[in-house]
């Protein structure tokens, strides 16, 4: 295993949405912001709905990551998510569509349920949004 990169991987119950040697990954946990480089000591984290960034060779990808974990040791991470897409292939007029069918849903909401369910579609979409905007 290399000392200078790491090798990445972001996987979907459906496909491994990426997988390279990366310089470095940074990405939304649920406590904050974090970013890893290579021979970071082993490390954990919940993932918040939002987005995910690597650089490789001076270049950078960004990826909407709906939710989830990662894990690094010993150069290797792994996101494993329900929901991943590289910002390239992001379609922003659905997200767009997504959020303000969402904002709707939101602003007649009767329950608790009907909020949470809005709220996190409107996370999604805005997680796309931002991950197709920096790419
Ligand atoms: P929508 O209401 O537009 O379907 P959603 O947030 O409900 O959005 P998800 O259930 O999270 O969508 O995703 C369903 C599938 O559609 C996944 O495979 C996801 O990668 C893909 N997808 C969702 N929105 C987009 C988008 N804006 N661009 C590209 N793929 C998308």
């Amino acid at each position: 295993m290399s000392d200078k990169t790491i090798h990445f991987k972001i996987i979907t119950p459906e496909k491994i949405v990426y997988e390279d040697d990366v310089d470095a990954i940074y990405a939304q946990g649920e406590a904050g912001s974090f970013g890893v480089l290579p021979n970071h000591i082993p490390f954990m984290s919940v993932l918040a709905v939002d987005v995910a960034k690597i650089e490789k060779n001076g270049e950078t990808k960004m990826f909407s990551i709906i939710g989830g974990a990662f894990q690094f040791k010993n150069n290797e991470a792994i996101i494993l998510t329900e929901v991943a897409e590289c910002g390239s292939d992001i379609d922003t007029t659905r997200a767009q569509h997504a959020k303000e069918r969402a904002e709707a849903r939101l602003s007649s909401a009767e329950t608790q349920k009907d909020i949470k369910i809005a709220n996190a579609a409107i996370a999604r979409a805005m997680a796309r949004l931002k991950a197709a905007a920096k790419s």
